[in-house]
């Protein structure tokens, strides 16, 4: 069975798009055939994977319209990844959608029909609570929120579950709140930390591990067009293949989802 993660947080600049790109480079590493879908008008998870938004004729948007098939807007990245891309049109697919009914759906049902040529679907949401995000929650069937450790990075997280709850509610009783994961970390000061302990009783989320460390390796490789995956060895993406392992483990059923505990 596919098995389809969304990863959101209406906050920007959390480490969405890297967190995509990353865990799906590290599970294409493990032999798992990947899909990434990016759903930010942006694009910036085309660009990172190495395609020009800009340069592209159709994109996801014109799968949630119903104007093109979506194996026909599917394209392969250098690094074996499949991507659904994303352009500025995209913009248009909030106003689109709204007048349509099931609009929550239009992705679910564009994803139907290739569902089985992968074995995990991980889908990039936009940094609003809007109708592509809700398109994202409504057909994932996990959701995973990236939490930069910093002061008031946390705001607004309130917010968000209750989305996940509405949506567990009205479009999507299968979803599953994966957790928190960590992200921007840096391991040499307590407040990281005291943030993640703050979030795991606030919110009675778990906080995944490994938390990711922040490091410059990130931004040198989307500027390239590249995940940090296939440059060189580095402490940010063996954090991203060492959630991948903990990823795959708990999805195949043998083992429970590592978390991280902030107290130790
Ligand atoms: P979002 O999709 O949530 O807006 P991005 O993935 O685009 O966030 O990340 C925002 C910025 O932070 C990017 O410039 C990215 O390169 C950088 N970044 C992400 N993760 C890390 C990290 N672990 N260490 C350092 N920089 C990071
Ligand atoms: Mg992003």
């Amino acid at each position: 069975m596919t098995t389809i993660l969304a990863v959101a947080n209406q906050k920007g600049g959390v480490a969405k798009t890297t967190t995509v790109a990353s865990l799906a480079a590290a599970l294409h590493a493990l032999d798992r055939r990947v899909l990434v879908v990016d759903l930010d008008p942006q694009g910036c998870l085309t660009f990172s994977l190495g395609h020009n938004p800009d340069k592209l004729d159709s994109s996801v948007h014109e799968v949630l319209t119903g104007d093109a098939k979506v194996e026909d807007v599917l394209i392969e990245t250098a690094e074996g990844i499949v991507l659904l891309p994303a352009t500025i049109d995209l913009a248009g697919a909030e106003a689109l959608l709204l007048m349509r009914a099931g609009r929550e759906f239009a992705l679910k049902r564009a994803l139907a029909p290739i569902l089985e040529d992968f074995d995990v679907v991980v889908i990039d949401c936009p940094p609003s609570l809007g109708v592509l995000t809700l398109n994202g929650l409504t057909a994932a069937q996990s959701v995973l929120v990236p939490l930069q450790c910093e002061t008031l990075a946390h705001r607004g997280v309130g917010q968000l579950l209750r989305t996940v709850s509405e949506v567990q509610q009205i479009t999507n009783p299968d979803l599953a709140l994966l957790g928190a994961l960590p992200t921007l970390f840096d391991a040499r000061t307590t407040h990281s930390r005291d943030v993640l302990g703050d979030v795991s009783d606030r919110y009675s989320m778990p906080v995944l591990a490994p938390p990711i460390p922040r490091t410059v390796r990130f931004a040198e490789a989307s500027a390239s067009g590249a995940t940090v995956l296939s440059g060189r060895k580095n402490k940010g993406a063996q954090a991203y293949r060492e959630l991948a392992e903990n990823l795959l483990a708990y999805w195949d059923g043998t083992a429970d989802l590592k978390t991280y505990d902030p107290a130790q």
